[in-house]
């Protein structure tokens, strides 16, 4: 099942509104209102449009809040009521702007599934202003690890730059079974989403703050040119391949191990806190 929401904006209902007007019956000619008593009831007409959309749009959208408060994802129900209600509007918002599509014989994509994606991306972007990675439109879900074509191998997860997050069900929900062990194909394939999304020219282009960036890059490149001569024991050996899976790594950690992250590595987890607007070892959500 996938999701579409498409609210008709004021302006589309203008030329539907002055046919009506050209052939209205006699009764209800405006030429026999005064002007201000007209552009009064144009208002009055456009504000009732308006109500009803509304209206409308909170009747559909209602099930994928329900939803989300049945499932409970244990980010969200960690979250202090006000900041709950910040997150459905943010799930919401994602949901409406992807296409999920399965993938797979008899495999289908549950209302349940797509909401339990939206939350984890929401997790990982929930420190800073609302976004949607729109760069990224469509969710491929797999049942099970798939074969990659492209790499030649079984993958769980990735993120592709034709516009594609593209996750393995059974891989997801094993990410989230064990949710201290650092280990979260959700937050990884978000987490490369984020990052890309961040470069690509588009109106979500450049959201993360540059400094913050900048000091995260520098820690980021001097970590990893140290595990290479030194392998450490925190982040797994995978941080190491490039930029890209050291930032996807590292935010597993952050969300799942905050504590230990902070203590092992304290200027990473710093720097990785104010890039991101949120520091799990404190309960901060949004800085
Ligand atoms: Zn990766």
């Amino acid at each position: 099942m996938s999701l579409v929401f498409c609210p008709l904006p004021l302006f589309q209902w203008l030329p539907p509104f002055c046919a009506w007007y050209s052939f209205r019956p006699h009764s209800l000619q405006l030429a026999e209102l005064s002007p201000g008593q007209g552009v009064l009831m144009v208002l009055l007409v456009f504000g009732l449009i308006e109500l009803i959309q509304y209206g409308v749009k909170q009747y559909r959208l209602r099930p994928l809040v329900e939803e989300l408060r049945r499932q409970q994802p244990p980010y969200y129900a960690s979250l202090p009521q006000p900041l709950k209600r910040d997150f459905e509007k943010r799930v919401v918002n994602f949901l409406v702007r992807k296409r999920f599509i399965p993938r797979g014989e008899n495999f289908e994509v549950t209302l349940g599934m797509q909401v339990r994606v939206a939350a984890c991306a929401v997790q990982v972007t929930f420190g800073l202003a609302p976004i949607s990675l729109p760069h990224f439109s469509r969710i491929l879900l797999y049942p099970d690890r798939y074969y990659s074509a492209e790499f030649k191998r079984y993958h769980s997860g990735e993120v592709n730059m034709r516009g594609c997050i593209v996750l393995s069900w059974k891989d997801f929900q094993v990410g989230y079974q064990n949710a201290s062990d650092g280990f979260n194909l959700g937050l990884h394939e978000m987490a490369h989403a984020l990052h890309l999304e961040n470069m690509i020219s588009n109106q979500e282009h450049s959201f993360l703050d540059r400094q913050h960036l900048l000091q995260w890059d520098q820690l980021a490149q001097q970590e990893m040119k140290r595990q290479q001569q030194t392998p450490g024991t925190f982040l797994r050996p995978q941080a190491c391949q490039d930029e890209h899976e050291f930032f996807a790594v590292c935010v597993e950690s952050f969300f799942e191990r905050p504590k230990a992250f902070s203590s092992h590595h304290p200027d990473l987890y710093q720097a990785l806190a104010q890039l991101l607007q949120q520091d799990p070892a404190k309960g901060i959500y949004q800085l």
